[in-house]
């Protein structure tokens, strides 16, 4: 067991709603009546207790991004929290976004910020997406699995009662608990924790709560852990090696705690979702394995191409007449698309490329920048209908517009890209951008980046 103050990232549990019910969530996902959003004043106290933490503050859940506030708790932790620097980026679209978020995290993250500031854990959901230029702008470090590939979870419901495991032999294994030694420290409504299964724990079966949230919680060491250990004993964190794959959705639990699910009227166990564990009397519990292995360690699966929240749906190509009635046109259009993204040829009558689009809807692309498509041929505008600057210009501020180019005007010149030709060939293309802001910002590491950023570039050599 070690300090939450030695930790590289404390949590706060924002919302226990989520779009998955993952097998052996450690969130419990699934087993609730009803998720939880925490109110704005517990957030703010949350944050305003780790200001002198020094690593990384989370948002979790569940899936944080859920959160009908999460746009307002991002803002504030971003700005009482905020990471040292914050690396630029080109609007160029991502190919494989994963691999993307890995080398952000490592660069601007690790080597930059020094583990300091504002973390997201997400399953990159459609509200993810939502939120995406707010996000790539905000957190310091992202951690995501849409756990559309194979990642495996291990038993979390289970107690070591049931596997008659005696007091000698716990103890050291739970003191070694994977959980507790390589993960976080966690706040949920219900107070603080000195491991974020435990709070997970507290909040499914009722329990008397957590730690006061004020500054310095986080201090305690493993000593002053007092009563919150009772929580190890309905947990399986410290007892296994194997897992079952995510995107089952089943649970496997031991007898005691299929019996405190039923209490609690879980809805995951009402539904079936749940593998009761036999034949458990005997088994003695392994030596702690490096468990980073069974969660899926390959970052560059953590999003999987089929995601459809975040790669286009499609691509709608809208023709309004170039005349004085352009605005009323626009409004129509938009409200006919039958797809987020749409496309504004700069001919009138023509429409994009069959090739083209198929090659836009390989990449993620933000939803908040006006992309320009010019070769030969074929020239227009990419844009998504729900971007910010035409939900600032609203309906009248649309309808208003007598050409094309007042329309245009909308996105400010910092959210435009010009799309280009091989965009879907760069693995990385803020590679150039990201060195040229360490080389213009952080003298005093320079030989750091440098490393930082070679590393990067020997990943796609
Ligand atoms: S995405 Fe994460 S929080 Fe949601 S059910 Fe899966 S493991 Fe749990
Ligand atoms: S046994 Fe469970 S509650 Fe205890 S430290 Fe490990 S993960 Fe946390």
């Amino acid at each position: 067991m070690r300090s939450p103050s030695e930790m590289r990232i404390i949590e706060i549990d924002i919302t226990n709603a989520c779009i998955h019910q993952c097998s052996n969530c450690t969130r419990f996902c699934g087993h609730h009546k009803t998720p939880y959003f925490m109110e704005w004043e517990m957030f703010k106290k949350s944050v305003d207790s780790l200001l002198e933490y020094g690593r990384c503050i989370g948002m979790m859940g569940g899936e944080p991004t859920l959160h009908p506030q999460f746009e307002r708790f991002a803002r504030y932790l971003a700005e009482v929290y905020p990471g040292q620097h914050h690396v630029p980026s080109s609007n160029q679209p991502l190919p494989v976004f994963s691999n993307y978020i890995r080398d952000k995290n490592y660069l601007q993250h690790e080597c930059l910020n020094r583990h300091k500031g504002p973390g997201l854990m997400s399953a990159t959901s459609k509200r993810y997406f939502q939120h995406f230029d707010l996000i790539q702008k905000l957190f310091s470090y992202q951690s995501i699995n849409d756990h559309n590939n194979p990642s495996l979870h291990q038993p979390v419901l289970v107690s070591r009662k049931d596997l008659g495991i005696p007091d000698e032999k716990w103890f050291p294994m739970r003191d070694n608990c994977f959980f507790q030694n390589q993960w976080s420290a966690s706040i949920t409504p219900k107070g603080a924790f000195f491991c974020e299964v435990a709070g997970s724990l507290d909040m499914l079966f009722n329990g008397p709560g957590g730690w006061k949230v004020e500054p310095g919680w986080w201090k305690r060491t493993p000593d002053e852990f007092g009563d919150q250990l009772q929580w190890c004993e309905l947990c399986g964190g410290a007892l296994f090696q194997q897992g079952r794959l995510a995107s089952e959705e089943i649970d496997d639990v031991s007898p005691s705690l299929l019996k405190k699910l039923e209490e609690v009227g879980s809805p995951k166990l009402r539904r079936g979702a749940v593998s009761v564990l036999q034949n458990l009397m005997g088994y003695d519990g392994q030596e702690m394995p490096n468990t980073r292995r069974r969660y899926l360690s390959d970052f560059t699966k953590r999003v999987s191409a089929c995601n459809q929240a975040i790669y286009p749906d499609g691509i709608s190509t809208i023709l309004p007449a170039l005349d004085c009635a352009f605005g009323a046109q626009m409004n129509q259009a938009l409200a006919q698309a039958e797809t987020g993204w749409v496309y504004l040829p700069e001919a009138p009558e023509s429409h994009l490329d069959e090739q083209m689009a198929e090659r836009l809807k390989q990449v993620v692309l933000n939803p908040e920048v006006l992309y320009r498509i010019d070769k030969e041929g074929e020239s227009g505008w990419l844009f998504h209908r729900r971007a910010k600057a035409l939900r600032q210009a609203g309906f009248d501020g649309i309808a208003h517009c007598v050409s094309r180019e007042a329309f245009l005007a909308f996105w400010p010149e910092e959210q435009g890209c010009v799309l280009a030709s091989a965009f879907d060939q760069f693995q990385n293309p803020d590679l150039e951008v990201w060195a040229a802001y360490a080389q213009s910002t952080a003298a005093e590491h320079q030989d750091e980046i440098e490393r930082c950023l070679k590393k990067i570039r020997s990943d796609y050599q």
